[in-house]
This record gives structure tokens, C-alpha cells and sequence, in this order.
């Protein structure tokens, strides 16, 4: 596929718009970088309360805040944080039903989501509306990150067709997760997204980075469009949230 000039989608920071999907253990690292980046508006969504159990890796969350919806905690971290911007809170969950609308309004979103499920969703909605998007998952002591340009480069859906069957892989409640190990990757996934917005040419797209904490490993993987790929190939069968059947999660 022919190169692409990511200034294409290059925002000035003070007028740029974020999306952080989930503000749990990479939305917390993520948003904590975001809070002095100068951006204009931050958006953050996320359907949950803050948790006690969780608050090892969801560090913007304080155990004043337990029952407050991750939302408003969020907003609370970034007002005093001195974020100067706007807080766009979304609590819901993000669905077929309004995932694109959401999306839409922002100029790159951070994929900070705990379910393959919202996972692949946000990847198809990136897609079809046209952001740019940071993708990261995390487990145990690993983790993965990469930089989505739609139908520029390399998507999810790309490397992986479909979600994997609920219950083949355990879910961050059953495995746990390391905090430190969420911290790097959604601070990377900050620098990710800053870097899309200013334009430079050395983001994470087209390439996996492959991050152990056990090892302190970063490894990096090549990858590419795939031509037969279902939502940004040659080809595409699903040009609607509605042509994807996403699975339940389990820990939905
Ligand atoms: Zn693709």
C-alpha cells in the first residue's frame, strides 16, 4: 500500500481532542500523561465505579472516590492535575449504538478498554469514522501496543480477523494484572497518541510493540494491511457497527 503522510491527521495540541476509552489501568497512566499535554479536551468513558480492588493499577483513583463513577473521579484527577482544557465525560458503555458518535467527535482515541469485545468495537468504529486510534492490552506482566491510521495502516482486525471465544483467554479479573506493567504501556499509549496529533512520523503504526515486564523486554513486531482484512481491506464486510457479531465478554 502506498505510504501516507500522518501530518494528515496532525491537530494543533491545543485544539486537539482525546478520547481515553476506559479509565481504569492504562486510561489512569494514559489520562495522568494527557493531564500537561496541552490538549484541548480530554474525553473520558468508562460505565464503571472506582473499585478498591483495582486501585493498584488504576492510579488517578483515590479511596475517597470508591463508588464514584470512574468518570467523574477522572475528571476530578484532571481539574486537579491544573489540566487547562475541557473534560467531556461519557459514562456509559460504549456500543454499537452510539460507539461512532462518541468516537467521532475526538481526533485520536486511546484504546483503554479491558474486553476483547469493546477492544474490537472501538477498532471497528476508529476505522470507520476515520481516527486515528493507540491500541494496548495488558495481562498479568505483558502487554502489546500499537498506532492504528484507518485504511493507512495495519488495524486489529488485520492482524486478528475476530475476537478470540470468550473464555479462551482469561480475563484481567482471573489473571491479574501487574500495575507497573499498565502504567508503561498507557503512558506509552499518551506519547502514542501526542505523537499522532503532532504529526511525526515514528508513531507505533505497521509495528506491535511487545512489552514483558518480566524480561524488561520491548520487542518490536513488523506488521501490515491485510487485503482481505474485514473492515479496512479491499473488500470490507462490515461497513456498520450492526454487520459485526461482537461477542458477550465474560466479565461484562
Ligand atoms: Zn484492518
Amino acid at each position: 500500500m502506498a505510504a501516507f503522510d500522518p501530518k494528515e491527521f496532525a491537530v494543533p495540541r491545543e485544539r486537539a481532542r482525546v478520547l481515553v476509552a476506559g479509565a481504569g489501568g492504562l486510561g489512569s497512566p494514559a489520562l495522568a500523561a494527557l493531564a500537561s499535554s496541552g490538549v484541548g479536551v480530554i474525553g473520558v468513558a468508562d460505565s464503571d465505579v472506582v473499585d478498591l480492588s483495582n486501585l493498584h493499577r488504576q492510579v488517578i483513583h483515590v479511596t475517597a472516590g470508591v463508588g464514584l463513577p470512574k468518570t467523574a473521579s477522572a475528571e476530578e484527577f484532571l481539574k486537579r492535575s491544573g489540566f487547562g482544557g475541557a473534560v467531556l465525560t461519557f459514562q456509559t458503555r460504549l456500543d454499537t449504538g452510539n460507539i461512532m458518535e462518541v468516537v467521532s467527535e475526538f481526533d485520536v482515541v486511546v484504546d483503554a478498554c479491558d474486553t476483547f469485545r469493546s477492544k474490537f468495537m472501538l477498532n471497528d468504529a476508529c476505522v470507520l469514522a476515520g481516527r486515528p486510534f493507540v491500541h494496548a492490552g495488558v495481562l498479568q506482566f505483558e502487554g502489546q501496543i500499537m498506532t492504528i491510521y484507518p485504511e493507512r495502516t495495519a488495524c486489529l482486525r488485520c492482524l486478528f480477523e475476530s475476537p478470540p471465544p470468550p473464555g479462551s483467554v482469561p480475563t484481567c479479573q482471573e489473571a491479574g494484572v501487574l500495575g507497573a506493567a499498565a502504567g508503561v504501556l498507557g503512558a506509552i499509549q499518551a506519547a502514542e497518541a501526542l505523537k499522532v496529533l503532532d504529526g511525526k512520523k515514528t508513531t507505533l503504526s505497521d509495528r506491535v510493540v511487545a512489552f514483558d515486564a518480566r524480561h524488561m523486554s520491548f520487542r518490536t513486531v513488523p506488521v501490515s494491511r491485510d487485503p482481505g482484512c474485514p473492515v479496512c481491506g479491499t473488500k470490507p464486510r462490515i461497513d456498520s457497527m450492526e454487520d459485526a457479531n461482537y461477542p458477550p465478554e465474560a466479565c461484562d
